[in-house]
């Protein structure tokens, strides 16, 4: 009918797309462009995990499955969450999703009614506020305190208790968190934790970047005693195991609800595909040693990237403590420039080919305003390149 189509007329579609392809058009025409938009690992999937898949596929290994996953890829999450999280999770708790995207589609179908309202901390993922709406729900933006170059973000833990409303359904955490790299504190969490329960409110949790954590206490939701109570949990293979187009992610959800999402599950994509599940057997339970070369590899990387930027006038930027991403303050430099931050990105981009990602893609707030985001999951030298084009950029005018 015509109001779906209006639905789906309003949705965004992938964040920074007309930067790619303006950067795919300057690629053509011969410029060496930097590509700090980028969402994914520069990395091959490790050798172990592909060969597993050839095998499976050789073996002929690919017809539909459970619609659920295979059970030997739900007790391997299962283990492995339980062994790292010192969590209780049963593998009838797991949904094998086609991505994590497919797991946080299910929770947010399962709960979230229209006329809902989903509380997500500002600036966030892309998908959360799309998704709600799609559903007929209402996205309620609380922005993240920003406490300078030093501190970070932290969650507005007061704020957030203030937006609850009778209407409130869920909230939603992202943590190690996209885009500002901020990993929330075991206080915060346990505490989040506390007014979900107080409220009666879910918490639908996406920890896709949980092996991306440089410093900090990272403090998984999956860990708490009550989590079946209380939390969805959303993961995946996608960035851990450099997993991005495979699809391969996971939801876990206490069993009764889990078991009733397979019928939506079903309806769509019937299950994740064969061949791919087998793959992320093998990831978890294989050695982890390529997973940690890359996180250190990261590390260095995300040292480098604040390291040059910290040398940039006007640029005040919080050293990552997760994900691969940075998310610094341009303020002054916006307003010693007189542009906005969307005109900052294209014109960096026309003038000197490098891409970032203005905050406003992901935020409804002032903290999309004045913020870049930046990855590095790109080599160092490009890194350093790419913020030495930008500081010309900056330090000319
Ligand atoms: N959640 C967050 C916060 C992400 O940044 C991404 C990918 O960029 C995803 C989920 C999607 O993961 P997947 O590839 O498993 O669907």
């Amino acid at each position: 009918t015509m109001s779906i189509r209006n639905i789906i007329d309003a949705l965004r579609g992938e964040t920074g797309f007309i930067y790619t392809a303006k950067a795919r058009e300057l690629s053509k025409k011969g410029f060496k462009v930097i590509n700090f938009g980028v969402g994914q690992p520069d990395f091959p999937t490790p050798k172990h995990i592909v060969e597993e898949a050839k095998n499976a596929l050789d073996k002929g290994f690919t017809g539909y499955t459970d619609v659920a996953g295979i059970p030997e890829l739900r007790q391997a999450i299962a283990d492995y969450l339980n062994e790292r999280y010192n969590s209780d999770v049963k593998a009838d708790e797991v949904i094998v999703t086609p991505g994590a995207k497919a797991a946080l589609f299910l929770a947010f179908a399962a709960y979230v009614k229209p006329g809902d309202e989903v509380i997500i901390p500002d600036p966030s993922y892309y998908m959360y506020p799309e998704i709600t709406k799609f559903l007929g729900g209402k996205p309620v933006y609380v922005p993240l305190k920003w406490m300078g170059g030093d501190k970070g973000f932290e969650l507005d833990l007061n704020s957030i208790e203030n937006s609850i409303t009778s209407r409130t359904r869920a909230i939603v955490v992202n943590n190690p968190h996209n885009p500002t790299g901020a990993v929330f504190s075991q206080r915060e969490m346990s505490k989040l934790l506390e007014i979900a329960m107080e409220r009666n409110i879910l918490v639908i949790v996406d920890e896709i970047y949980d092996n991306f954590v440089y410093d900090g206490d990272f403090k998984s939701f999956i860990s708490f005693n009550n989590w079946r109570d209380y939390v969805v949990y959303a993961n995946g293979f996608s960035k851990t195991f450099s997993m991005t187009g495979w699809r391969l992610g996971y939801l876990v959800v206490r069993k009764e609800v889990a078991s009733k999402l397979t019928k939506l599950a079903v309806n769509i994509w019937t299950c994740a595909t064969s061949f791919v599940q087998k793959a992320g057997v093998k990831a978890l339970k294989n050695s982890w040693d390529s997973v940690r070369e890359m996180i250190e590899t990261f590390k260095r990387r995300r040292d480098v990237m604040v390291n040059e930027l910290r040398k940039v006038s006007g640029v005040e930027v919080f050293k990552s403590k997760g994900t691969f991403y940075v998310y610094p303050n341009i303020e002054k430099v916006l307003k010693k420039m007189g542009i906005d931050v969307e005109t900052f990105a294209n014109r960096l981009l026309d003038e000197k080919h490098v891409v970032v990602l203005p905050g406003t893609l992901f935020s409804e707030t002032e903290l999309g305003k004045t913020f870049i985001r930046l990855s590095f999951a790109l080599g160092e030298e490009l890194i350093a390149e790419g913020i030495k084009r930008l500081r010309e950029f900056v330090e000319r005018l």
